[in-house]
C-alpha cells in the first residue's frame, strides 16, 4: 500500500472472486457460469464488421439493449437500466440509495460482494442472521427502516423466497429501496416482476452471466419504476456513460431475443441439478433445496474445506467459503451432463478413500 491511498480506502477488503484458471483442464463448477456457449445468434452477430467498428464509441444511451430487455419483459424502456455486469448495477445502487446516514439491511450470509460495496461507499451494513436451516427470516426484514438488499434465490444457500414473502418485505419498507438481486431466478425462483407496478421502491437486479450464458461479456440490468431507473442513470452518467461496449451490447440483444435457446439451456441445468442432488443424497450428503444453478452441499465424513481440496486435486473446482457458518459446506455449480458425471465419479472416489 502506498502512502498516497486515501485513509478511508486503506481498510478495504476487496471481493475475492472464485478461482479462474485461464488454462483448460479443470472441471469448473466454482463460479456458477453456464456450461453452455452463448446462443448461436450471438456468435453470428459478432462478426468482422462489428469488430471493425471498435474504433467508434458505443451508444451511450444503451437504448438498443434496453429495448430488447423491455420487450422481453413487457416493460417500458424507461424501466430498464443496463450495467457492466450486475456487479456494476449493484455498485451504482449502493452509491445511489445508501450512505453513512442511510444503512443497508442484508442477510448475514449472502452474496459476498454486498459488504464490500458497503465498505467502499461508506454504507453501514445491518446484518440479519439467517435461520439455522439457512432460510431468510422474512419478518426480520419487514419494516426495517433502511435500504434492503436481498438475493433471491440467495447465494450460496440456493434457497428461494416466495413472491408472497418478497411482497411482505417490499410493502413493509415503502419508504426505502428494496433491492432484490435475481441473479439466479431463472432456475426456478419466483420473480418479483409482478410487484413492479405497485411498488416504486422495488429494484430488481438481473445478470446475463448465469442463465444467458454471457459471464464474459459483463452484462447486468435493473428493472424498476422510472424514477429509480433515472436515479441509476444519474450515477452512471456521472461515472461511465459508455459502460456497455459495442460487442457486449450486440451479444446481449441477441441473447435476450433467443428465448428458445435460453429455455433449452435452463431446462438442461434444472435437469442436471435434480439428478445430481438425488445422487448426492444417496451418498449421504445434506443439501438445501436449490432454486438456482448450483447446489449448496454438506459432505459426509469430511469438512467442506477437505472436500474442496480433494476435489481440486482430482481436477474438479468447486467453491468453498472459509467462514464459521459455511465451513462444513461447499457450493457446486451445475455443469453439463458430462461434467456432473465426472464430479460424482470423483466424489465417490473421495468417499471411498476417506472410508478406507
Ligand atoms: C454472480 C452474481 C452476481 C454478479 O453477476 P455479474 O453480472 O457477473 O456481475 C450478482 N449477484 C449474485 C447474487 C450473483 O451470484
Amino acid at each position: 500500500m502506498s502512502d498516497f491511498l486515501r485513509p478511508a480506502l486503506q481498510a478495504l477488503e476487496p471481493y475475492i472472486p472464485g478461482e479462474q484458471p485461464q488454462t483448460k483442464g479443470y472441471i469448473k463448477l466454482n463460479t456458477n457460469e453456464s456450461p453452455f456457449p452463448p446462443s448461436p445468434k450471438v456468435l453470428d452477430a459478432l462478426d468482422r464488421e462489428q469488430v471493425s467498428q471498435l474504433n467508434l464509441y458505443s451508444d451511450p444511451t444503451n437504448m438498443p439493449l434496453k429495448r430488447a430487455i423491455a420487450e422481453y419483459y413487457g416493460l417500458k424502456r424507461e424501466q430498464v437500466f443496463v450495467g457492466n455486469g450486475s456487479d456494476e448495477v449493484l455498485a451504482f445502487s449502493f452509491l445511489a440509495f445508501a450512505d453513512e446516514e442511510h444503512p443497508a439491511t442484508m442477510p448475514e450470509i449472502s452474496y459476498g460482494f454486498y459488504p464490500v460495496f458497503a465498505k467502499l461507499f461508506q454504507v453501514k451494513p445491518h446484518f440479519i442472521p439467517l435461520n439455522d436451516d439457512f432460510t431468510v427470516p422474512v419478518e426480520k426484514f419487514c419494516g426495517v427502516g433502511t435500504t434492503v438488499v436481498l438475493a433471491n434465490p440467495n447465494a450460496p444457500t440456493a434457497i428461494g423466497l416466495s413472491l408472497e414473502d418478497v411482497e411482505k418485505i417490499v410493502s413493509s419498507n415503502r419508504e426505502h429501496v428494496v433491492l432484490i438481486d435475481e441473479a439466479y431466478v431463472d432456475f426456478d425462483g419466483e420473480t418479483a416482476l409482478p410487484l413492479l407496478k405497485e411498488y416504486p421502491n422495488l429494484l430488481i437486479v438481473r445478470t446475463f452471466s448465469k442463465s444467458r450464458n454471457l459471464a464474459g461479456a459483463r452484462l447486468g440490468y435493473a428493472l424498476a419504476g422510472e424514477a429509480l431507473i433515472n436515479d441509476l442513470e444519474r450515477v452512471r452518467g456521472s461515472f461511465h456513460p459508455y459502460n456497455i461496449n459495442r460487442l457486449s451490447m450486440l451479444a446481449g440483444i441477441e441473447a435476450m431475443k433467443d428465448s428458445d435457446y435460453f429455455a433449452r439451456c435452463r431446462r438442461q441445468i434444472v435437469l442436471q441439478r435434480t439428478e445430481t442432488a438425488e445422487e448426492l443424497e444417496k451418498l449421504g450428503f445434506q443439501l438445501t433445496r436449490s432454486s438456482a444453478n448450483f447446489l449448496f452441499v454438506k459432505p459426509p465424513l469430511l469438512s467442506g474445506g477437505e472436500y474442496y481440496q480433494r476435489l481440486k486435486e482430482k481436477g474438479v473446482l468447486v467453491r468453498y467459503f472459509d467462514s464459521p457458518k459455511l465451513r462444513e459446506y461447499v457450493r457446486v455449480s451445475i455443469g453439463s451432463k458430462e461434467q456432473m458425471r465426472q464430479f460424482l465419479l470423483k466424489t465417490r472416489e473421495i468417499l471411498l478413500e476417506v472410508r478406507s
